[in-house]
């Protein structure tokens, strides 16, 4: 299962929000989208799952156009789980997962016992047993946001699409929901599409990774060759130090407060 993005524009009303991006994304591997806020992350998720459709280029999947797909047919393949979904009042978290399933239900076909053990297994897996019988408009963010995440490993999907799944999570939770997207990808060999904002997490969990800004993608590649001083100050504008953790050789990314102070006070 392979997925190939092809120079692909968007724009809403007259203002470009993509411009030309280009990438393929395969099974067993975690591509992580980052850049500053605004640069068009989600709005490249909403085009990958078809709820955009791209002015200019082409989003294939398997060598099909995603405009090819029926809904349904698209909707078993892909699931992009989008930030906190406003979920419906008077649903369970249990009933809210098992919505996760309908892809793969015929018309007027009832859930069987099958999607149920998927659903358990989803709910296990991100460790949300307990809130089964919780109405989802109750939870809290993090709470909510781990229901999402069951949600879209329920549609059993060949390629997950993750918009800050970590969003609202504490740290523990936030390696845990990172190490879930590892196994799952590695076990069931799908693709994982995510957008982060936590820079050390994506340089961590990412298989390789793409900076976009302003719509345009500035860097691509390993987390090794896309995460470091140049690149962050030309996305994000500010200045950082990268190191290596000495035992562990993970990276860490932090403010450069003092040499922006510096050059503050010299301007
Ligand atoms: P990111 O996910 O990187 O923060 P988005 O994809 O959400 O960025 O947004 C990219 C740009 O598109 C922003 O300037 C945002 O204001 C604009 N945008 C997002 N949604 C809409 C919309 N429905 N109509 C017009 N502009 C939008």
């Amino acid at each position: 299962m392979e997925i190939k993005v092809e120079k692909v524009s968007f724009q809403y009303e007259d203002v470009k929000i993509l411009d030309s991006i280009t990438f393929n994304a395969g099974q067993g591997q975690i591509i992580g989208i980052i850049g500053p806020n605004g640069s068009g992350k989600t709005t490249l998720l909403r085009c990958i799952a078809g709820i955009l459709k791209v002015d200019q280029g082409s989003i294939h999947i398997n060598d099909k156009e995603i405009n090819q797909y029926k809904r349904k047919e698209l909707a078993r393949i892909l699931s992009v789980v989008p930030q906190i979904s406003s979920f419906t009042a008077g649903f369970t978290v249990f009933e809210t997962v098992l919505m996760g399933r309908y892809p793969h239900l015929g018309v007027y076909q009832r859930e069987s016992e099958k999607d149920y053990q998927i659903v358990n297994s989803a709910l296990e897996r991100v460790g949300i047993t307990h809130l089964v019988n919780r109405d989802v408009s109750e939870l809290s963010g993090g709470e909510k946001q781990l229901v999402t995440i069951a949600l879209g490993l329920a549609q059993d999907p060949k390629i997950l699409c993750l918009d800050e799944p970590t969003l609202h999570l504490d740290i523990n939770m936030q390696y845990k929901i990172m190490e879930l997207c590892k196994e799952v990808c590695h076990t069931k060999q799908i693709g994982v599409i995510l957008v982060l904002h936590d820079l050390a997490l994506a340089a961590q969990y990412c298989d390789s990774l793409i900076i976009l800004k302003d719509g345009q993608i500035r860097v691509i590649g390993s987390p090794d060759d896309v995460i470091n001083v140049e690149s962050i100050l030309d996305a994000y504008g500010v200045k950082v130090i990268v190191g290596r953790d000495a035992s562990t050789g993970l990276k860490y990314i932090i403010p450069d407060l003092q040499s922006e102070a510096e050059s503050r006070s010299v301007n």
